[in-house]
């Protein structure tokens, strides 16, 4: 079950990458793409694309600049609790929800 546990990562978390060209970049989480084991993160990994003009749809071509997927693993959620980047457990509660517990502060959110 260890793989699953990197998949703490969820949509709308603010994260920290810790490895790679955007290392010590913050972002928020605009897409997991769990089956990848990745995540793609708002301003982080920007990847430059180029485009054709199309002028029947109305592209004006050139270079666009998007985020590309990057891994999770490179990760690490910033706790909204003490706003820091924690590594995550797990707990679940007496109602049956799943929530994150941050190993830093103790603090747990969905
Ligand atoms: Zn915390």
């Amino acid at each position: 079950m260890a793989e699953t546990a990197k998949l703490n990562v969820k949509k709308n978390d603010q994260v920290l990458v810790t490895t790679g060209k955007d290392r010590g970049a913050r972002g928020r989480v605009l897409r997991v793409l769990a089956s990848q084991g990745k995540a793609i993160v708002e301003r982080v990994n920007m990847m430059k694309r180029h485009t054709r003009p199309n002028p029947n749809k109305g592209v004006q071509g050139g270079i666009l600049e998007r985020e590309a997927p990057i891994q999770i693993s490179n990760l690490k959620v910033i706790c909204p609790e003490c706003s820091k980047p924690s590594r995550l457990g797990r707990k679940r509660l007496e109602d049956g929800r799943g929530v994150r517990v941050c190993k830093n502060c103790g603090g747990t959110f969905s």
